[in-house]
């Protein structure tokens, strides 16, 4: 079976935040879930355990790294974090800030809405200069 063409191989995934040798932070256009992110990572692998351990551990760090920000940042209820990739078989992971008032909770985002997207003002060029900060971050760290 020829393979078809990857779309997070092609393109960054959406607003790109941040971008290392490893992976990259994108912000998601999503109604009702301002600063849901995503951290994809660069190469075309499908699982977690398909890494060695040090670049699972340095993508889930930034996976953390982005949680803490937008917990700090945003203060949601609940934060989501989910790699599913049937769609797009490409590791991903959604970090996605949920609020009690938001179109799906308590459900996953991907269920059926049960109410209208409230109206939450976000800062989205401050969240993005502290995700980038905080990114910054851990890879000066890392290098360490
Ligand atoms: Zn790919």
């Amino acid at each position: 079976m020829a393979s078809s063409p990857c779309p997070l191989c092609e393109q960054p995934g959406g607003e790109l935040i941040w971008q290392s040798a490893l992976y990259r932070v994108i912000l998601v256009d999503e109604a009702g879930y301002p600063g849901f992110c995503r951290v994809v990572f660069n190469r075309h692998v499908a699982e977690m355990t398909a890494l060695p351990p040090e670049e699972r551990t340095a993508l889930m760090n930034a996976v953390y790294a982005v949680e803490e920000t937008l917990r700090s940042e945003l203060a949601p209820d609940k934060i989501n974090l989910a790699s599913l990739g049937n769609v797009v078989p490409h590791l991903h992971w959604h970090v996605i800030p949920r609020w009690r008032d938001d179109p799906h909770f308590p459900a996953p985002i991907w269920a059926a809405a049960a109410r209208e997207a409230p109206t939450r003002p976000v800062d989205l060029t401050r969240l993005k200069a502290a995700l980038a900060s905080r990114l910054l971050m851990l890879e000066s760290f890392a290098k360490e």
